[in-house]
């Protein structure tokens, strides 16, 4: 694409049309490196009109309840007035080619609403550069208008430590039940977590869904941190209590913006982002020019007939 062309692209973005909004997050996906150069033209292009909406992260066990909570959340946030932007980051999609998360038939509802977009996760590479293209993509949406961004992910392995790397508020969403349920909770994701809902707090599971959310409380107490996480229970299938959770939402954003957090956090995570977007590139280098020899030394060191400090000495070794 010609620069007469990304200009037209990044006019029709900040426009808020749909098609180029699709078009410009294709891009921003693409890993071919003429794509990429042009995503970065392009993203540079919108930069002024980017950072203004509300990041919001939502984590949990595939079950809990993620998608009808974006699905009713989603609805009256539009209903409200906002335009929201659901991505998704799902690392195992690369591998599994399944469990897309933000697929459209999850969120039935909201998918059909103007004011809504909804992109499942980009499915090519490694968590970082999933990570990576999700920011860029929250960068474009932004562009276009939305003012509201829910980053959805699994539960599960590293990919809700890098959402909590791209919002201004973290959601872990947790089963009622608790006890054994309890200690399987990572400490990291009581750490991280800005607030902890306890979803299906409804018909029978009502009484479980408290008392988790009374053990929750206790264990967020234990970690004595300076600004600890809100507990509280919902019901994304009646919709109960949404609102306390939205509230809790713009609360915690409140507390950070009012001591200016909000601010050091995003810069933060601007470094976190430009450390995965080298070693992304830096992958796709050695990919590039060391992909056979890259491939041999795993070999070796799966054999056990190459030390692996030796084997990554070799390829780091291939570096220019
Ligand atoms: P996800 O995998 O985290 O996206 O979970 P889903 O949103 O697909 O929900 C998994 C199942 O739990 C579905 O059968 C939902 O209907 C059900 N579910 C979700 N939220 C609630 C809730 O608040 N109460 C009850 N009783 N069921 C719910």
């Amino acid at each position: 694409m010609a620069g007469a062309g990304l200009n037209d692209l990044a006019a029709r973005v900040a426009a808020g049309e749909r098609a180029a909004l699709a078009r410009a997050i294709t891009l921003v996906e693409s890993r071919r490196a003429d794509h990429r150069a042009e995503a970065s033209a392009l993203i540079q292009a919108l930069l002024d009109r980017t950072g203004k909406a509300i990041r919001v992260g939502i984590t949990g066990v595939p079950g809990v309840g993620k998608s009808t909570l974006i699905d009713a959340l989603g609805m009256r946030l539009v209903a409200a007035g906002h335009r929201v932007a659901v991505l998704a980051i799902d690392p195992s999609s690369t591998r599994t080619g399944g469990a897309i998360l933000g697929d459209k038939t999850r969120m039935t509802r909201l998918s059909a609403e103007r004011n809504a977009f909804i992109r499942p996760s980009p499915s090519a590479g490694s968590l970082g550069g999933v990570a990576a293209k999700t920011r860029e993509a929250m960068l474009i949406v932004e562009a276009a208008g939305f003012d509201i961004v829910i980053v959805e992910t699994v539960g599960v392995g590293q990919s809700e430590l890098a959402v909590a790397e791209m919002v201004d508020t973290f959601v872990a969403l947790m089963l009622p039940g608790a006890g054994d349920e309890l200690q399987g909770i990572k400490k990291g994701l009581l750490e991280r977590a800005d607030i902890i809902a306890v979803n299906k707090a409804d018909g029978d599971a009502l009484h479980p869904a408290r008392r988790a959310a009374a053990e929750l409380l206790s264990a967020v107490k234990i970690l004595a941190s300076e600004d600890p996480p809100r507990v509280l229970t919902l019901s994304a299938a009646t919709g109960d209590r949404l609102d306390d959770l939205w509230q809790a939402v713009l609360d915690h954003r409140a507390r950070l913006a009012a001591d200016g957090r909000l601010a050091t956090r995003r810069r933060e995570q601007g470094v976190v982002w430009m450390r995965d977007m080298i070693r992304d590139g830096l992958d796709a280098y050695l990919a590039k020019h060391a992909g056979a020899a890259r491939a041999e030394a795993e070999a070796a060191v799966r054999e056990g007939t190459l030390a692996p400090s030796a084997a990554a000495t070799d390829i780091l070794g291939r570096l220019p």
